[in-house]
């Protein structure tokens, strides 16, 4: 069984989907991580993300795993745990302009199917049930305003004691919004056979309880 969760930057798509996997026992796999990876390398090597070309060439020097510790993905870029390095806004930001080139998606639509034949698992994402797991037999699309996601997204900078401004999170969501549905290849969008979550007024614990429900609905759909 696969689920498919996409949707735009900061509706809590891998917190839930993280919760889902554990409630569910499937395995929950980021691959925005992965773009985020991707875009740490070129961060370190001085290589000019806008500069398509010269970010094809480096494409492979890079060698992406993920890894299963107690059920916590972590992501090894060239055997190096990045996990945690790739969560800055900057590397976010990047990931979304490398993400818009072939190269770069083509390299880890191999490496996300390739676990998605292996295991049960929940995916999220940006173009999962469109492009990597069309016959995914669940497919949620997440999403919530902007001004709550900058809400949550502001909350969680202040409890790690950064200093930051509501406004300013919510313009880089809206323009982080803006070129990953309008990229070329495969931008965000709602698959036709997707379910629309809207988390703006639910709690975390609904919206894990929503998806199940949908999950477990389509399972016995798929049984009979
Ligand atoms: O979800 P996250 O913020 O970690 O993703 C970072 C960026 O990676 C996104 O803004 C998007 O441009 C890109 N991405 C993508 N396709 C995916 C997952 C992420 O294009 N399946």
């Amino acid at each position: 069984m696969k689920i498919a969760v996409d949707g735009p930057a900061g509706a809590g798509k891998s917190s839930i989907a993280k919760l889902v996997a554990k409630k569910m026992n499937y395995v929950y796999v980021d691959t925005g991580a992965m773009f985020r990876a991707m875009a740490y390398f070129f961060f370190q090597n001085g290589v000019d993300v806008e500069n398509e070309a010269l970010v094809n060439e480096n494409c492979d020097k890079i060698d992406i795993r993920l890894q299963y510790e107690d059920g916590e993905q972590k992501i090894l870029l060239n055997g190096e745990d990045v996990s945690s390095v790739i969560r800055q806004e900057q590397i976010g930001k990047n990931a979304s302009v490398v993400a818009r080139y072939g190269a770069i998606r083509t390299k880890l639509l191999e490496l996300q199917r390739k676990i998605a034949s292996e295991k049960d698992v929940i995916m999220d994402g940006r173009d999962i049930g469109t492009v990597v797991l069309p016959d995914a037999e669940t497919k949620i699309y997440l999403t919530a305003s902007s001004r709550v996601r900058a809400e949550r997204r502001y909350k969680e900078l202040r409890d790690r004691g950064e200093d930051c401004d509501l406004d300013a999170i919510e313009q880089d969501i809206i323009a982080r919004d803006e070129q990953d549905m309008n990229r070329e290849i495969a931008p965000l969008r709602q698959a036709e056979d997707a379910v629309l979550v809207d988390s703006s007024d639910l709690t975390i614990p609904q919206v894990v309880d929503a998806i199940i429900e949908i999950a477990k609905k389509k399972e016995s759909e798929n049984h009979n």
